[in-house]
């Protein structure tokens, strides 16, 4: 699909965040972009699961979500907390933690290849897979973004950028050279079993003990397969954790693989624990976890939220003649109270923060 020269809005990143920027902006009559770098729909490292504030959103904004998007078992009911190895695990049903009043006990479990697909369906923007943000000049008032496109590169003009570009975010880097000095990465990593394991489905599994992992390790049943995920600070050897992971599980919990269907690497950032967001400026602005914006394990509602406040932003912006991000940071304030409140009560329920646990 052709590319204009000139939009009034780029987003650049397919993921929750860059859906719910594009769902604010539907029906203004702005021409937006949605560019990602992958083909579409593209694979993201996750387990899932919308939570009931999540759903909520999703029902609010975008409407029902359609079959095609849920994974078996389809209901998620919490968290199942494992403090140490020996200890007897907590329940910790998704509502307990859940900020707002009225909604569903339970969560969903998506495929997050169709889950954002869908999501950045429901748009008027033109989405575009395949299109790698590089960097951008400032023209005036204006962003000159170049993409690669294969080995083409290609450059749109636009009056309003949003970085919805993940953890290791090109716009943040590009927008403020300095600012990742100033955070953690987390990296983790996951295998996906056919597996027999005696942990019930319909639970998010979490394992906090320090010698499998640096914040947290889970379990998960997604479609008839077992995910086995584990983190760590940036300085420890995430794959020591992921086999003294898998070695307990099989150990204690009758883990017993019959085939490793693939793995993968990602990880987080201690952007919201450390209350160390990167908003943007004047109408460049930062949404997802771009931006820092995380509810402890909880990211796909966080970033709708944020992305939507971008959208809006933007929307006040071209009314006001104000830079955007005056707008954003009232807008996005509603969503950084909600992130910090799910690591307060976190860091009550269990003693600690995960995120900005020592150096083991
Ligand atoms: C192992 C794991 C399990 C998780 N489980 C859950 C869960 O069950 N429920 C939950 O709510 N949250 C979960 N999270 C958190 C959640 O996945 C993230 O917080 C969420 O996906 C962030 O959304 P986002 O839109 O900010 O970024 P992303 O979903 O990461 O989307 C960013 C997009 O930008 C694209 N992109 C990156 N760079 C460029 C570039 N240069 N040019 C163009 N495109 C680019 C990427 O390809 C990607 O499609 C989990 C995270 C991990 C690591």
């Amino acid at each position: 699909m052709d590319l204009r020269d000139t939009y009034d809005v780029v987003i650049v990143g397919s993921g929750p965040a860059g859906a719910g920027a594009a769902r604010a902006l539907t029906g203004s009559g702005l021409r937006v972009l949605l560019a990602e770098r992958h083909e579409l729909p593209r694979f993201k490292m996750c387990s899932g699961i919308v939570f009931p504030s999540g759903r909520k959103f999703i029902a609010d904004n975008f409407g029902p979500v359609p079959d095609k998007v849920l994974c078996r078992p389809e209901r998620v009911r919490g968290q199942r907390i494992y403090r140490s190895l020996d200890a007897p695990s907590i329940d910790v049903p998704f509502a307990v933690f859940d900020p707002e009043e009225g909604m569903e006990a339970e969560g969903l479990n998506t495929s997050r290849s169709e889950l954002d697909y869908w999501l950045c369906s429901q748009s008027d923007a033109q989405l575009v897979g395949g299109h790698r943000f590089d960097d951008f000049e400032r023209e005036g008032r204006e962003y000159l973004v170049h993409l690669q496109h294969g080995d083409r590169e290609v450059s749109v003009r636009t009056s309003f950028l949003v970085g919805a570009d993940g953890t290791l975010s090109e716009v943040r880097r590009t927008a403020f050279p300095g600012f990742d000095d100033s955070i953690s990465f987390l990296p983790n990593y996951e295998e996906f079993y056919l597996a027999d394991i005696d942990l019930e489905p319909g639970w998010l599994h979490l394992f906090l003990d320090r010698s499998i992992t640096g914040y947290f390790a889970t379990v998960f049943h997604d479609e008839g397969t077992i995910q086995v995920v584990t983190g760590a600070h940036s300085q420890e050897p995430v794959r020591e954790y992921f086999q003294a992971f898998r070695s307990h599980l099989e150990a204690k919990h009758g883990l017993v693989v019959k085939e490793t269907l693939d793995s993968h690497g990602i990880g987080l950032t201690d952007m919201s624990a450390q209350k160390n967001y990167c908003l943007g400026s004047e109408n460049l602005l930062l949404v997802g976890e771009a931006g820092g914006f995380l509810r402890g394990g909880e990211g796909i509602t966080s970033s709708l939220a944020s992305g939507k406040a971008a959208g809006e932003a933007i929307l006040q912006s071209v009314a006001s003649g104000k830079p955007a991000i005056e707008h954003f940071r009232e807008l996005a304030s509603e969503e950084l109270r909600n992130c910090e409140m799910v690591h307060e009560r976190l860091e009550a329920a269990l003693g600690f923060n995960v995120f900005k646990r020592p150096l083991r």
